[in-house]
C-alpha cells in the first residue's frame, strides 16, 4: 500500500494499480450503471490477522494473514487463500477483484473474495504447515462460512489444506461444515474433476480461441509459464490435442525444446522438489529467455505482473491463455492489442477452477455427487456459453476480449448492486 494508505491509492506497478486500470477501461460501456462503479475499486471488507505458531524447535513465529472480501452483491464471497512469502493485502485485494470478475463473469452466484499466508510453505514441516492452516482458518472464521464466504486452493495450497480448513471451522462450530470450503479433497465431499478444472478451463476457452483465429491447434507451438496444477494440466490437454510444448518454466527454471518437451517424463519430475530444471529432455536456459521462445500460443500460469510491456513487445505468440491471475500489465495488455496478438483474460481463462468449486459446493449443500463426465460437460457447457457471450460483446464495441469480459461481469455485478439498493 502507498503511504497514503487508502484503497484508491495503490502502490505503482502493483495488482491492485492494474486491477483499478482494467475498471476504468470498462466504465464507458456500463450505460446508467456507471454510477455504481465506484463500488469495484474498494473492497467490502478487509481482516488482518496474525498466525502464530510454536515452530518444531520451539521458537515461536509469527506469520501474517489476509482475508479480503471484495464484493458480495452476487452471492457469498468465493476464492482461493494463497500462501507465498510475497503476498500483500494489496495482492490480495487485487485477487478478490479479480474474483468478483470471474463469478460474474461466468454467472455464478458468487462475489468475490482472496485470502493468503506471508509465507513460505516450503520451509515448513509438514506439521507446521497444519497449525498455521489451522490456526489462519479459526482467526478468519469470524468472516468465511457456508454462505458467508468459501475459500479454496490457490497457489501453494491444495487438498489437504482444504481439509485442514474445514475441520478446522467444523470444530469451531461444533459439526461438519463441508461447504466451508472447496478443493476438498473426495472423500470429505471434494468434487470429480476440481483438480484439474481450471486447466481444463484454459484449454476449452484456448481451443475455442485458436478456432477462431484459424490457428491450427495440430503442431500449434505452446510456451507455458508456471508448471503447477494448471500450467501443468492445461499443457497436456493441448499435447493430446496435438500442439507441442516447446518451453516450460517453474520456480526452478526454464526447459526448452523446440522439437516438443515429453509430458509424461517432464510432469512427474517436476513435481519433485528438483523441479522442471532437472528434465534432461531440453536445454535449460536462462529464465529471461522464456520469452524469446518461438510459439503461437503462451499461457502464463504463474504470479501475476509477467507480462510486462518489454515481454508482449517481443513475444511471437499469436495467442495468450491467461491461466495464471493478473499475469498482464495495462500497457502490455494495449501493446499486445495493437500487434494482434489476442488474449484470453483470466476472468474467464481461469474460471473453470471456481466453476467446478461452485458444483461441489453445490453437491455438498445437497449431499448428492455427480460422476465426473457430467462434471465436465457442465463445466465445457458454462465456459463455452460465457465465452462466446463475451465475444459478441467485443465484437460489438470493438474492443478487448479483457474489456469485454469486465462489462459483461460489471453489469451483472451493479445491477445486482442497484437493485438491492444502497443499506441504509
Ligand atoms: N484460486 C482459484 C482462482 O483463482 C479458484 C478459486 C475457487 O475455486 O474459489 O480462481
Amino acid at each position: 500500500m502507498s503511504e497514503k494508505l487508502s484503497f484508491v491509492n495503490p502502490t505503482p506497478n502493483s495488482p491492485w494499480g492494474t486491477y483499478l486500470q482494467q475498471v476504468d477501461r470498462v466504465v464507458p460501456y456500463l450505460g446508467g450503471l456507471a454510477k455504481w462503479v465506484e463500488t469495484l475499486k474498494r473492497p467490502k471488507r478487509a481482516l488482518i490477522v496474525d498466525v502464530p505458531i510454536e515452530m518444531d524447535d520451539g521458537r515461536i513465529a509469527h506469520y501474517e494473514g489476509y482475508r479480503v472480501q471484495h464484493n458480495m452483491s452476487r452471492g457469498p464471497g468465493k476464492g482461493g487463500v494463497r500462501f507465498h512469502p510475497d503476498v500483500t493485502l494489496e495482492e490480495v485485494m487485487a485477487l478478490s477483484a479479480w474474483m468478483t470478475v470471474k463469478t460474474a463473469a461466468v454467472n455464478l452466484p458468487y462475489g468475490g473474495a482472496k485470502g493468503g499466508i506471508r509465507v513460505d510453505p516450503k520451509k515448513l514441516s509438514l506439521k507446521e504447515l497444519e497449525k498455521v492452516t489451522r490456526r489462519y482458518t479459526s482467526e478468519i472464521g469470524i468472516i468465511i462460512g457456508p454462505h458467508t464466504d468459501i475459500p479454496a486452493p490457490d497457489v501453494n495450497t491444495n487438498g489437504q489444506i482444504m481439509a485442514w480448513m474445514m475441520d478446522t471451522y467444523s470444530m469451531n462450530v461444533g459439526g461438519t461444515a463441508t461447504g466451508v470450503v472447496t478443493g476438498k479433497p473426495l472423500h470429505l465431499g471434494g468434487s470429480l474433476g476440481r483438480v484439474k478444472a481450471t486447466g481444463r478451463g484454459v484449454f476449452v476457452t484456448g481451443r475455442e480461441a485458436a478456432r477462431r483465429l484459424g490457428l491450427d491447434l495440430r503442431g500449434a507451438r505452446i510456451a507455458v509459464q508456471g508448471f503447477g496444477n494448471v500450467g501443468s494440466v492445461a499443457a497436456e490437454l493441448f499435447a493430446e490435442a496435438g500442439a507441442i510444448i516447446v518451453a516450460v518454466q517453474d520456480h526452478t527454471g526454464t526447459v526448452v525444446n523446440e522439437k516438443g518437451l515429453d509430458l509424461e517424463k517432464l510432469i512427474p519430475i517436476s513435481r519433485t522438489v528438483a523441479g522442471a530444471v532437472s528434465f534432461k529432455g531440453g536445454d535449460v536456459v536462462p529464465n529471461e529467455q522464456f520469452w524469446d521462445v518461438a510459439c503461437d500460443i503462451l499461457i502464463p500460469a504463474a504470479l501475476e505482473g509477467q507480462i510486462t510491456a518489454a515481454r508482449a513487445k517481443k513475444t511471437s505468440a499469436k495467442l495468450v491463455l491467461e491461466g495464471a491471475n493478473g499475469p498482464t500489465v495495462p500497457e502490455a495488455d494495449d501493446i499486445l492489442a495493437e500487434r494482434g496478438v489476442l488474449v484470453v483474460p483470466d476472468v474467464i481463462c481461469n474460471a473453470g477452477g471456481v466453476t467446478v468449486s461452485y458444483f461441489e459446493w453445490v453437491q455438498d449443500f445437497s449431499s448428492f455427487f455427480w460422476d465426473e463426465d457430467e462434471i465436465n460437460v457442465r463445466l465445457d457447457r458454462i465456459m463455452m456459453n460465457a465465452l462466446n457471450h463475451i465475444w459478441d460483446t467485443a465484437d460489438k464495441h470493438k474492443i478487448t476480449l479483457r474489456t469485454a469480459t469486465y462489462a459483461v461481469a460489471c453489469e451483472r455485478i451493479l445491477m445486482a448492486r442497484q437493485e438491492r439498493g444502497l443499506y441504509p
